[in-house]
């Protein structure tokens, strides 16, 4: 087993270790739920001081033309464009990703008018079945859902495939699919592939464009760091701009917005997928959080990322025979996102235990622990550190108390 003094070693070498100053963490505290929630970065309230008194205090309503607030969602846009392997202009901030979801499905299914199923891995996060279900009880006979286990997707891609709508990553199991082969076994049925990158954009290296993806969505609160309830950002290839109309024809997507013309005109470009008035404070946030994963080199962070999965699973390994606890997640780096899920009867109580303790992790029904690797701010003595406490808290049965037993309504 790697020695207490390997994993200072590591942490001594690690060229991304200066991004922990970037972030500010409390004291005691492992934060194992970046891929929920990231921690603010140390200069996002002074951004936002100088947004609301140089800008918003000083400039009033001429702020939207003199800070460009009006060009925000496309700024910070092509910066994630620059992270997810998009081009400028393919990617904006806007909305929820469950809002962008619905309008990108909606787009992508009109733009296959003669074909009905959306395609989806059955264990896609809910809140993507939900849109997928709403879409298609809109359409009438129109669309229907079909989800298949996520190995099975690509044989069930056929003639009637409109959309293959996935998750990069499976949030309960960390599971990675294949971009690049999914989208193209897409395209060889005649098929659009519509991705959900929130738990990978800021994790791992995400190359929309080479993958061949057709739209995306993914979240501004995960990795993203853009505080909670950050607006979330879109992607629409090149080569769809021009087709592809948002459901939401909002005046922020209008061609000219400011004309005040009765009919709708969609926007040049991603604008059109923009519906109301931009969020401007959160989207600032949002930026310092962008800021800062712009910075690190994707191939370090990923290379990391799945260093820090294969030391903690090695170390649970190592402490934890015989404890009930089993890997959900796939045993290969190469197969899984930034996290690692365990599973154990009692999965509710450890966790509630181990926040106790400092350990922050979380849980999902019915019997999921998660732990999220986030690369940028975590260092491997965390991980052995977490590790050794989940060991303990196991052996002694902490966990095996009423008060840990009762459910929160955000778990
Ligand atoms: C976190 C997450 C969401 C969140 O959607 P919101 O509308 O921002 O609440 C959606 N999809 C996936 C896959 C996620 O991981």
């Amino acid at each position: 087993m790697t020695t207490d003094a390997d994993i200072a070693a590591l942490d001594a070498a690690d060229p991304l270790a200066g991004f922990r100053d970037a972030f500010d963490l409390p004291d005691g505290v492992i934060y194992l739920c970046g891929n929920s929630l990231g921690p603010p970065p140390r200069d996002v309230g002074e951004r936002l001081t100088r947004v609301t008194a140089d800008q918003w205090g000083a400039h009033l309503i001429r702020g939207w033309t003199e800070d460009d607030w009006i060009g925000l969602p496309r700024r910070v846009g092509d910066k994630i464009a620059r992270l997810t392997g998009a081009a400028p202009g393919e990617v904006a901030i806007a909305d929820s990703t469950s809002v962008n979801l619905f309008k990108l499905l909606a787009a992508a299914s009109d733009l296959r008018p003669g074909r009905s199923t959306i395609l989806s891995q059955a264990d896609n996060f809910p809140t993507d079945l939900y849109i997928a279900q709403g879409l298609v009880g809109l359409s009438g006979d129109r669309l229907r859902l079909r989800t298949v286990p996520a190995g099975e997707i690509a044989a069930a891609i056929d003639e009637d495939t409109a959309v293959v709508m996935l998750s990069h990553v499976d949030y309960r199991t960390g599971a990675l699919l294949d971009m690049a082969a999914l989208s193209e076994a897409a395209h060889g049925a005649g098929a659009l592939a519509l991705w959900d990158i929130a738990h990978s954009a800021g994790a791992l290296p995400v190359e929309l464009n080479a993958a061949a993806a057709d739209f995306a969505v993914g979240c501004g609160y995960k990795y993203l760091n853009g505080g909670p309830g950050a607006p979330a950002f879109l992607f629409v290839a090149k080569r769809h701009q021009e087709a592809a109309r948002s459901p939401l024809s909002g005046w922020m997507g209008h061609a000219a917005p400011f004309d005040f013309a009765p009919d709708y005109r969609p926007a040049e470009g991603i604008g059109r997928f923009l519906c109301g008035t931009p969020v401007i404070l959160a989207i600032a946030a949002l930026e310092a959080g962008v800021d800062v994963a712009l910075t690190a080199d994707a191939q370090a962070l990923r290379h990391k990322s799945q260093a820090l999965g294969e030391l903690f699973i090695a170390r649970v390994e190592a402490l934890c025979n015989d404890s009930g606890l089993a890997l959900a997640s796939p045993r290969s780096a190469l197969l899984r996102g930034s996290q690692v899920c365990l599973t154990h009867p009692a999965g509710y109580p450890v966790m509630q235990v181990l926040i106790g303790r400092g350990v922050i992790g979380d849980f999902r029904a019915p019997d999921i622990m998660r732990f999220g690797f986030a690369p940028l701010y975590l260092r491997y003595t965390d991980i052995a550190e977490a590790a050794r406490i989940l060991a303990e808290v196991l052996a002694t049965r902490a966990w095996d108390r009423p008060e840990y037993h009762r459910r929160a309504v955000v778990t």
